[in-house]
């Protein structure tokens, strides 16, 4: 058939995954089989499909992410419509922001994968997969940044998070741009852009730990984490972003060597930043030196820290942290 091109790279997960002799299952299946497993796919677009490796998502680490984009870019060169990534969904989320804080075209890349594997009754693979390449496919999803199709609903990746073990719907985010009806995409709202991230050839993901502290909790991994040599600390913490008074002094020692965030472990609504005065609270840790996460969950936090230091900005991590709407915000 003539019309867009759509270019599936497959990375494992659930969604690719057979009958492990051991128990269980594990990744097997190939982007052509799981392309072939979907009925009608054909109709959407003529699709290239390929695999850029076969595991599980707890597998897959900034370089091989890196990999994913030197192929997005160059399918994107090629004038292909749109990219769809297939992977496991434990850190979907992960990978979606990552792709999309360096995704610097308008070319549109849709993330998916699955909940139920193939080898359960109602697998989920083929479904997410059909609306992944209906939306990579549609010219209305082009300038919207790295997309999740998730169980017919479309999420920005900023926004999206898994928020089930098992459930076919354990993708949400707070405002989702779309959905799909009667197997076409439909668009709701635009994603927010930001300049893309540019990540120097060679550059390596910074030793970014996240710390989720406890009532109780002792703050001796902080003195820990400078000692292994951490370049940012990210604190995923209780409310708004409050910490015990106790963790105060080592948290000045660490804001006077590398950027601090501070997120919460809520993973709803924005960080504070002007409610609570009490010691160790939003308003006083802003006054030592830690940096909010603004809309960015621990998890995100981390990822866009880490590649600003990779490209040599860490001061420019408000600019990413920020989702909200500004028609006056810089397209890429
Ligand atoms: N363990 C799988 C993975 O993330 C789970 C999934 O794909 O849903 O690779």
């Amino acid at each position: 058939m003539s019309g867009p091109r759509v270019e599936v790279l497959a990375l494992g997960g659930t969604i690719a995954s057979v009958a492990d002799p051991g128990g269980g299952v594990s990744p097997g299946l190939t982007a052509g089989d799981l392309l072939a497993s979907v009925p009608g796919v054909g109709a959407l677009a003529r699709i290239g499909a390929r695999n850029l490796a076969n595991v599980p998502s707890t597998e897959i680490a900034p370089p091989l992410l890196l990999e994913v984009l030197a192929a997005i870019r160059a399918h994107a060169a090629e004038g292909v419509a749109g990219v769809v990534v297939t992977q496991g969904t434990d850190s979907l989320e992960e990978s979606a922001f990552f792709l999309d804080l360096v995704h610097d075209g308008d070319m549109p890349v849709v993330v998916t994968g699955a909940m139920r594997n193939p080898t359960l009754p109602g697998p989920d693979g083929a479904a997410n997969l059909h609306a992944a390449i209906a939306c990579a496919a549609d010219p209305a999803f082009r300038g919207q940044g790295v997309l999740v199709a998730f169980d017919d609903v479309i999420h920005a990746a900023a926004w999206v998070r898994k928020g089930d073990t098992s459930a076919t719907g354990a993708f949400g985010s707070p405002a989702p741009l779309g959905w799909i009806a009667e197997g076409r995409p439909v668009m709701r709202a635009p994603a927010r852009r930001r300049p893309a991230i540019a990540v120097p050839e060679g550059a390596a993901f910074p030793f970014a730990p996240i710390l989720k502290p406890g009532i109780g909790d002792e703050p001796r991994l902080v003195g820990a984490a400078l000692e292994a040599g951490a370049e940012a600390l990210v604190l995923d913490l209780a409310g708004g972003g409050h910490v015990a008074a106790c963790w105060l002094d080592a948290l000045d020692a660490a804001v006077a060597r590398i950027p601090v965030i501070f997120a919460s472990r809520t993973r709803g609504g924005r960080v504070l930043s002007r409610t609570y005065g009490q010691p160790g609270a939003e308003i006083d840790l802003l006054r030592r030196g830690l940096v909010g996460s603004g809309d960015l969950d621990a998890l995100k936090a981390r990822l866009a820290i880490g590649l600003l230091l990779m490209a040599g900005a860490p001061e420019r991590f408000g600019d990413y942290a920020d989702l909200s709407w500004n028609p006056d915000a810089a397209r890429v």
